[in-house]
Parts: C-alpha cells; sequence; structure tokens
C-alpha cells in the first residue's frame, strides 16, 4: 500500500476542494495553483502513488479518467480551442503529489 496524501483527504471530503466531477471511480476538482483560466485535476479514488505502478486491472480506470477529461473540457467550453491533458511521473517528470492524476488545462493558447 502506498502512503496517503492530501488527494486521500479530498477524496475523503477531510479537506475541502472545488470538486467539479464526481463518480464511484474518480473525483475531479480545480487546481489551487491554476496554469491556465480552466486547471482541473482527474484522479482515481484508488490509491496509485505513480503511473508505474498502474496494473492492466487500470487500464479501464484510466481510460475513464482521460475521457472525463475530455467531457469536463467540453463542459468547460475550452475543447474546440485546445487544450493540455498531463500526467507528471515521479519527481524527474515534476510529479509532487504522489496519487495519480490528471492535469487538464486550457482557456489560454499553450506554448510549447
Ligand atoms: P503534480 O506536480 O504532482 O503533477 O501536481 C500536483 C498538483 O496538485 C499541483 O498542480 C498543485 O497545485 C495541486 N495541489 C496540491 N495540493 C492541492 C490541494 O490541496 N488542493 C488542490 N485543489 N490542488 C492541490
Amino acid at each position: 500500500m502506498t502512503d496517503e496524501t492530501i488527494f486521500d483527504k479530498i477524496i475523503a471530503k477531510q479537506i475541502s476542494a472545488d470538486i467539479v466531477y464526481e463518480d464511484d471511480q474518480i473525483l475531479a476538482f480545480k487546481d489551487i495553483a491554476p496554469k491556465a483560466p480552466v486547471h482541473y485535476l482527474i484522479i482515481p479514488k484508488k490509491r496509485i502513488a505513480t503511473l508505474n505502478d498502474a496494473n492492466p486491472e487500470d487500464q479501464v480506470l484510466l481510460g475513464h479518467m482521460m475521457l472525463t477529461a475530455a467531457k469536463l473540457a467540453t463542459e468547460a467550453g475550452i475543447a474546440a480551442d485546445g487544450y493540455r491533458v498531463q500526467m507528471n511521473v515521479n519527481k524527474g517528470g515534476g510529479q509532487v503529489v504522489f496519487h495519480i492524476h490528471l492535469h487538464m488545462f486550457g482557456g489560454r493558447q499553450l506554448a510549447e
């Protein structure tokens, strides 16, 4: 079992977050330090530390996270213009919170 993170507390509603989507598998909420006008984090309720720790049994869950990112981009009105979906993996990839999450952000022109 991996260590608990701040995201477990958000899932358990022990600390507040601006939640934009929730079902039995995943949660999506606004990033506390947005890099763009729209910046959501999509996380599984299942604790998986990094993408390296995901298993074949997580395939449907990971796909659900991706499709939810697209759905939320559409709902936020940024899908046609364009947005970015990103997952940072481990320290070298810029990961700070060790509970996998997709960043979905847009609403401005994104540089490379
Ligand atoms: P990472 O660098 O691990 O890919 O991204 C972690 C993200 O989580 C960062 O963009 C950071 O702003 C966000 N974050 C960290 N703590 C909190 C929190 O307590 N609430 C919310 N809403 N976002 C958080």
